[in-house]
Parts: structure tokens; sequence; C-alpha cells
């Protein structure tokens, strides 16, 4: 009989999660809990296997004992049994710990053939936890599926998905998979389900239950520390006007046009900080690549690695697993690297979990990085996960800005909840901490640079994955590259009038961006939608027609050089988060500024 687990999390609901405008954090007390909703179609998954192939789903969480209701609900979607892992001592785990406890639980229950995860949970977006639990448990990780083909005895056939490649991929048993928001559509339950999940037993186990050593769960056993929570930064300036007042076209006019001329000053060139200290081991960062060819996103945080070396009084070095790399390695070093590390890895060229945690790890271990960030790409952040359970230390997700303490300490900070609040943490012990980032946020350096390499043949290389196929997705992102994005949200009214918004892109040698409901209604594709669940971007200039402002929107936002938005609602959210705003109806504004620019 197939046995599939499913490991879900509780989260608080987030369309109701508001700031306090008081003390500016976020308000938790009343608000509902919910199943992360990635986690739902995980379950879905499972469930559709059930009816495919027969066997029983279990569902487990750790959590506080109000995980009970997101386990019964799953009950109510389909699963057959539920297990609440619950213990005082197992509050505030970071993921090594959750990993670890999950791990100990899903020991204790037997183990299962399949293990499905959602891809990342919405409070925390780590995409950790699937991976390290895999690794705890000594078996493959198959993260970002799509689509599981077939599942045969001892192996089985799915689709994982990155953001440039799709593979077939062809995996033993058990494996973990973490599961893509688009393989399926989950469903409802019915009235019959519900009744009787809501008397089902969830059965609850503690720390002495599993056997989980004390040291490794809960806070105590965290590599990883939260030192300060806060909210975000307000880092513009607003300047508003008003439509009807006297000479602001031309004003509006003005700054648009000194936005567009002002990049050269704004980008300037790299200036180097004093130390603060000096560490001993240097700062690392993962060169991603598809098959020999660098991922840009590298260079943006070889960017922000070089200040950080900087401030440590260290090495920045670029680390590149493969085969035929040199280009990797030659462009590591114009942006940035002082040196470059190429653990090569003969046979295998492109991404394979097994082979790169294999390599990556042999390297951390024998030149000890004081750091290693990784580009918050899906490979790269598996890798990450992987490799820290790996050389055992603390892995922190998704940061957007740093600072190195007098100690020397990397204080990484990241938005919590799609910007609603940020957390800034370090790893207080382990080394190397290790990092991945966020994407879009740092802007490539170029420094004509030259430096050595340290190449590192990796031997007794195994790997558990055969891929059957693959395919390029040669997706360009023209929105993330854009220099110049209009953005438009529902004050825009119709569909049509997305045209005015063009005319203004077109002007300025743009492109036009949405809000989410405008994507979600088919006015305009899913790929130029900005935003938290959308593409975060990084413009000169970003131009706001009818958007509001939502912190799910402004967290896409935050890295576009200047914001300028036009907007009827003189209290709306975005003009708070713009450098200019014009208090003006759109449909008058912009034909006007088409016919100026
Ligand atoms: C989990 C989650 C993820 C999300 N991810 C994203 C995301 O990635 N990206 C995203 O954008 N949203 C996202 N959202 C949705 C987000 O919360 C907001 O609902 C959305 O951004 C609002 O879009 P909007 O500004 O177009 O619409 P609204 O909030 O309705 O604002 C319309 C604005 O237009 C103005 N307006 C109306 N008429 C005119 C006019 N004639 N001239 C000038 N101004 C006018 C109004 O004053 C108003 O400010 C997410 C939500 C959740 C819960």
């Amino acid at each position: 009989m197939l046995r599939v687990l499913v490991s879900i999390k509780q989260v608080p609901d987030a369309d109701d999660l508001r700031v306090d405008p008081v003390t500016n954090t976020l308000v938790r007390e009343g608000v509902p809990a919910v199943i992360n909703p990635p986690d739902l179609h995980a379950i879905e998954e499972a469930v559709r296997i059930k009816e495919r192939y027969g066997g029983r789903v279990t569902v487990i969480t750790m959590g506080p004992p109000q995980g009970e209701q997101a386990l019964k609900d799953a009950l109510a979607l389909g699963a057959d049994d539920a297990f609440l892992i619950t213990d005082r001592a197992m509050a505030g785990a970071d993921t090594w710990a959750t990993s670890y406890t999950l791990f100990k639980a899903i020991q204790k229950l037997g183990g299962a053939d399949l293990y499905l995860f959602g891809r990342r949970a919405v409070d925390g977006e780590t995409e950790q936890v699937g991976p390290q639990t895999a690794k705890w448990l000594g078996i493959p990780i198959l993260g970002y599926v799509k689509e599981i083909k077939e599942i045969n005895e001892r192996s089985l056939v799915a689709v994982r998905a990155t953001e440039t490649e799709e593979e077939i991929v062809e995996v033993p048993t058990p494996v973990v998979m973490t599961v893509l928001e688009s393989a399926n559509k989950p469903r409802e339950p019915d009235i019959g389900s519900l009744i009787r999940a809501k008397t089902s037993k969830v059965i609850k186990l503690s720390k002495d239950d599993i056997q989980a050593e004390q040291n490794k769960i809960g806070l105590a056993g965290s590599p990883t520390k939260v030192i300060k929570v806060h909210p975000p930064p307000k880092t513009r300036n607003p300047e508003i006007r008003n439509w009807k007042d006297p000479g602001s076209l031309d004003w509006l006019v003005e700054k648009i046009r000194d936005s567009l001329r002002s990049e050269e000053a704004l980008s300037g060139g790299y200036v180097k900080p004093s130390p603060k200290v000096k560490v001993r081991g240097e700062v690392w960062v993962y060169l991603d690549h598809v098959g020999g060819k660098a991922n840009p996103a590298s260079w943006e945080i070889m960017a922000e690695g070089r200040r950080l070396a900087d401030l440590m009084g260290t090495n920045l070095s670029g680390v590149v697993i493969g085969e035929h790399v040199d280009s990797v390695k030659e462009e590591a070093f114009k942006h940035g690297a002082d040196k470059v590390y190429h653990g090569l890895t003969k046979g295998f060229n492109h991404y394979d979990n097994d082979v790169f945690t294999q390599a990556l790890s042999r390297l951390i271990k024998k030149y000890q990085p004081e750091a290693v960030l990784f580009p918050g790409t899906r490979n790269s952040r598996e890798l990450a996960s992987t490799t820290a359970i790996s050389v055992n230390t603390g892995l922190i997700a998704d940061c957007t800005s740093f600072e190195v303490d007098e100690k020397g300490v990397l204080n990484s900070t990241r938005p919590d909840f799609g910007g609603k609040e940020m957390s800034t943490i370090i790893c207080p012990t382990s080394r190397p901490v290790m990092v991945t980032v966020r994407p879009g946020v740092f802007r490539p350096l170029l420094i004509e640079g030259k430096g050595e390499t340290i190449r590192e043949e990796v031997e007794d290389l195994f790997t558990r994955f055969k891929v059957l196929e693959r395919k390029s997705l040669e997706r360009r992102n023209v929105l993330a590259e854009a220099e110049v994005v209009v953005g438009v949200g529902r004050g825009i009214r119709d569909k049509s009038n997305i045209r005015m918004a063009e005319e203004l892109a077109t002007k300025l040698g743009g492109v036009v961006g949405v809000t989410k409901p405008l994507a979600d209604a088919g006015w305009y594709p899913k790929d130029r939608q900005v935003g938290q669940t959308g593409t975060t971007i990084r413009p000169r200039l970003y131009i706001a027609l009818g958007v509001s402002g939502a912190v799910q929107h402004l967290v896409g936002i935050s890295g576009a050089k200047r914001v300028i938005s036009i907007n009827l609602d003189p209290d709306a959210q975005i003009f708070n988060n713009s450098d200019y705003g014009l208090i003006g109806d759109i449909f008058e504004v912009v034909p006007e500024l088409i016919r100026r620019l």
C-alpha cells in the first residue's frame, strides 16, 4: 500500500493581518489561522495519488495546540489520519530545527513512500523545510514539481520546473517533493467530509514521543536567531502636488525627465567601505548557472557580497560547481570577485541536488568560509537548504538587506508576510552563516578584475536522479529587465483603457506592469504582474497609475530608483511610498503627459 505523508503549516490569514498605526507592528491577535495556502496543493496532490493508485494519506504539522484545526481541515480535504507534533520546547524553531523535528516525527510514524510539502510558506517564504527534511531523512529531494507523471513500485517520474527549465526526472522512492501551486486546483471539502473531520481524532506527539534531542529543537536548537522585528524602513521622502495646482503638469514632466537623466549619478561607482573588523573566513557567493551559462542574479549578490567582504576585512570569492564553467569564472572576476573556487564535477554540468550538495559541502568543509550567499533562484534555494544540513549550519532565507556589526557578525534582514514586517536574523555560533538573497534587489557591479581560481575535482559523486528530458523555457522576463515601468491598477477601470498606459510606456521606452487584480482578471498577462506574487522590479522609473499601494505590490517596487504616482485619493498608500505624486484623475493627467513628453 502506497503511503503518502503531507507536511503542512498553519499560518495567520495574510488577508487579515494589519499593521498597528501607532506601534507600526503587525497585529496578530484575533487573526484567524489557516492552512498555509501553498500546502493545499500538496494535500490535493496526495489525495489525487490515493485516488489513482490507492494507499493512505497522513498529514502532519509541527506547531502549537491550535494546529489541530489545520489538520482537521486537511482531513476534510481527504487525508486519512493526522498528527500534531506539539511541545512547548519546540516553539521558536527555525527551519533547521523544524526539519529535524519533522524527521524525528516521521521516524516515529514509520516513514512513508512519498513526502509532499507546499513549495513555500506565505509567512516566511523560505522554501527550506521540504529539502531540509529530505536531507535529514537521507532521501532525494525533488523540488518544484508541477506534475507527477507515474508512480512505479520503487520509483516515480515527475516534471520539475525552475525559472528557466523543465525537467522530466525519474527518482527512486522514498522521495520528498515540493509541489508547485500550478500543479493542481485544490478541491473544496463537501459537507460529509467536514462533519466527519470534525469528529475525527488528531493524535498529538510530544518531543519525548518522537525522541527528539532537546538541544536540536525549538529556539534553543535553532542555529539562527531573530534579533529584531521592525516595520519596513521608510526609503522615500514623498513630494505630493495636486493636479489642480497651477504648474503641476510642468513639475511632473520635469520630474519624469529628471528621473531618466539622473541614472548615472544614481548608480555611481563602487565606494569601498572601511573594514569594521577582520574576520577569519571569506565571504562566498554561490554562482548559479544553467549548463555553464551564469544566472545574472548571481552578479547582483556579488555586488552586495563585495561590500560585506570589505566591511569584514576579507576576500570575496565566487564558488561554482559543474563542468565547462569557464565563462562563469571569467564573469565572476568582472563582477568583483577576488577568487573563484571551482568544484569540478566531471560528467555533471547541470544542477543535480545530490551531486551539487556533495561538491559544495566538501568545498565549505575544506575552506571554511565565514558566509555563503546564494541567489534566491529555485535551484540555489534547494541547494542551500540541503547543504546547510550537510555542513550543519544555519540558513537565513529571502534577505533584502545586510549589515555587519562591530563584532563582524552578519545581520541579515528579510521581509515577513510579504513585507508587512521585517526581521533581522543572525547566526551567532555556527559557520558559515548561509543566506539566500531575493533576486532583483541589488544592482550588479562592474569591476575589471583578475584573480586566483582554485579548482578542486570532486570525486566519488553519486546521484539518485535520472533526467529523462530537459527543455529550456526561454522565458525572458521583460518586466524584471525594464528600465521604465508604467504600473496600472484598478483605477484604469477597463481593459481597453490600458492602451493609454502602453502609449505612455512607449514614449518613455518602457513597458507596462499591472497589479494582481488586473492580472487575475486576464486584462494583462500574468508575467506582467508586479509584486510579491508577481515580479520584483528594479527600474530607473516606476510610474503608478491608479494603484492603491497594497503592501504586496509595494514589495515588488521597493528597488525602483524613482517612484512617481498618480491617484485620485490623497490618502492612497502609494503616495507614502513615492518620490513624487500627483493627486488627480489618470484620465485627465495621462493624455496631457503623453502630449508633453
Ligand atoms: C497573498 C497575496 C498576494 C498578493 N500579491 C500581489 C502582487 O504580487 N501584486 C499586487 O499588485 N497585488 C497583490 N496582492 C493584492 C493586493 O493586496 C491588492 O489587492 C492589489 O495590489 C490592489 O490592486 P490595485 O491597486 O490595482 O487596486 P485598488 O486597491 O482597488 O486601488 C485602485 C486605486 O485606483 C485609484 N483610482 C481609481 N480611479 C482613479 C482614477 N480615475 N485616477 C486615478 N486613480 C484612480 C483609487 O484611488 C485606488 O487607490 C496580493 C494579495 C494577497 C492576499
